[in-house]
C-alpha cells in the first residue's frame, strides 16, 4: 500500500521544526543573509532541540531517524532561510561517507564527539579546476609508513570555514584514475589544515562556504574511510542519498515564495480590486502550488527509497532537479 500520511512522531517532528524555524530562524534570516554571517547561535539551539544529525544512529549521538524525517525538517527550516536551514542539515551530507564506510571505531572517534555538541562537519571534494569532473581533482594522500600525507585545496565547501571534521576525497593512486580515489576523516585541528577564501555568494549567504586547504597533513592510516580506491563509489552514493533532503530544502524555498506571492496578491489592489481576483494571477499561483506539491512528493518518494535501501539514484536526481527548478522559477 502507498501511504504518504505522516505518523504521530513525524507530525510532531515537522511541527517542532516549523515552530523552531518561525521562532529562531525567520527573525534573523534577513540580517544573517545580508551579512553572510555564520548562524552559530541558531545551530546551538537546533542541536538542543534535536534538529541536527537526523540520520546518525542514536548510539553515536544522532536522532536515529531516516532521510524522510530529514526531508520534513529541511523543508521547514529552509522555508524560513535556506542558508541557515542548510547549515543545520548539512551534517547529513558530510557524515554520509562515515555512515557508508566507517568502522564502529571510526564512528566512536569522529562522529560521536561531533554529534554531542552543535558541531559541524563538511564534505570536501570540489577543487578549483574540478567540479562536475571529479576525476580532475589534484588532492593526494601519499602513504608514508603508517601515515598518509594529505595535500590539496578544496573549494566551495559548505560549512568549510567552521567545521570540526572534514570528509575529504583524495587520490591514493593517481594512475588508477577514479579507482585510485579514497575517502578520509580529517579533524579540522590537525597541523596543516587551514581555511582559505570565504565565498561571498549570491544566495544562501547565511551558510559559510569556504576554501579548505590541506598542506602536508599527516593522517594515521585509521583515518581512511573504507578501502583504498573506494572513494569514488562512496562519493557518488553520498551525493545520491542526499539529493532528497536538498530537494526538500528547495521545496521549502518555493513554498515560502508562494506564501509571499499570495500575501502580496491579496494585499495589492488595482482597478478597485485585489489583484488576486484576476484569473491571470490565480493561474500563476496555482502553477506554483502544483509544482510545489509535485516536488514535495518526488522528494518524499526518493527519501523513502533511500530509507528502504532500495535503488534510488534516478528518483533522487529527478527530485533534486524538479524541486530546484521549481524553487528557481
Ligand atoms: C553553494 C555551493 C555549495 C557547495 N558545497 C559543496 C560542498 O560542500 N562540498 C563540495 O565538495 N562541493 C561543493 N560545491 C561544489 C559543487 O558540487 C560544484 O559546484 C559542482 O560539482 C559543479 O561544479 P562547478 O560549479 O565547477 O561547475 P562545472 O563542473 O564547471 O560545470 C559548469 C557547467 O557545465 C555543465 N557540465 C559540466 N560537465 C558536463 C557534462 N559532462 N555534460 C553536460 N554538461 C556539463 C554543468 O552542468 C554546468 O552547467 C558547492 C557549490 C555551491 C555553488
Amino acid at each position: 500500500m502507498i501511504d504518504f500520511s505522516l505518523g504521530e512522531e513525524q507530525s510532531a517532528l515537522r511541527e517542532l521544526a516549523r515552530e523552531f524555524a518561525q521562532r529562531e530562524i525567520a527573525p534573523r534570516a534577513a540580517d544573517y543573509d545580508r551579512q553572510s554571517k555564520h548562524p552559530a547561535d541558531v545551530l546551538e539551539k537546533a542541536h538542543q532541540v534535536g534538529l541536527m544529525n537526523m540520520v546518525v544512529p542514536e548510539e553515536y549521538g544522532g536522532a536515529g531517524l531516516g532521510m524522510f524525517e530529514t526531508c520534513l525538517v529541511s523543508e521547514e527550516l529552509c522555508a524560513a532561510c535556506s542558508g541557515i536551514g542548510v547549515a543545520i542539515v548539512a551534517n547529513t551530507l558530510a557524515l554520509t561517507p562515515f555512515l557508508l564506510a566507517a568502522s564502529a571505531g571510526q564512528m566512536e572517534t569522529h562522529v560521536r564527539p561531533l554529534c554531542e555538541g552543535p558541531h559541524l562537519a563538511a564534505l570536501c571534494m570540489t577543487e578549483p579546476q574540478a567540479g562536475s569532473d571529479v576525476g580532475a581533482i589534484r588532492a593526494t594522500a601519499r602513504l608514508s609508513g603508517d601515515r598518509y600525507v594529505l595535500n590539496g585545496t578544496k573549494t566551495l565547501i559548505d560549512n568549510g570555514g567552521v567545521a570540526r571534521l572534514y570528509s575529504v576525497f583524495a587520490f591514493t593512486d593517481q594512475e588508477q584514475g577514479l579507482r585510485g580515489l579514497s575517502a578520509f576523516a580529517v579533524p579540522a585541528d590537525l597541523p596543516g589544515v587551514s581555511v582559505g577564501k570565504h565565498e561571498d555568494k549570491m544566495g544562501q549567504r547565511a551558510i559559510n562556504t569556504s576554501e579548505v586547504i590541506f598542506q602536508e597533513v599527516e593522517l594515521p592510516v585509521e583515518s581512511r574511510l573504507g578501502a583504498e580506491g573506494e572513494g569514488f563509489s562512496i562519493f557518488i552514493e553520498t551525493l545520491n542519498r542526499n539529493k532528497a533532503w536538498i530537494a526538500a530544502s528547495a521545496v521549502g524555498v518555493a513554498r515560502r515564495a508562494l506564501q509571499e506571492a499570495t500575501r502580496y496578491a491579496q494585499e495589492r489592489e488595482q482597478f478597485g480590486r485585489s489583484i488576486s481576483s484576476f484569473q491571470a494571477i490565480q493561474f500563476k499561483l496555482a502553477d506554483m502550488a502544483i509544482n510545489i506539491e509535485g516536488a514535495r512528493l518526488l522528494s518524499w518518494h526518493a527519501a523513502c527509497l533511500v530509507d528502504q535501501g532500495a535503488h534510488h539514484a534516478p528518483h533522487s536526481a529527478i527530485a533534486k532537479c524538479f524541486a530546484s527548478d521549481t524553487a528557481m522559477e
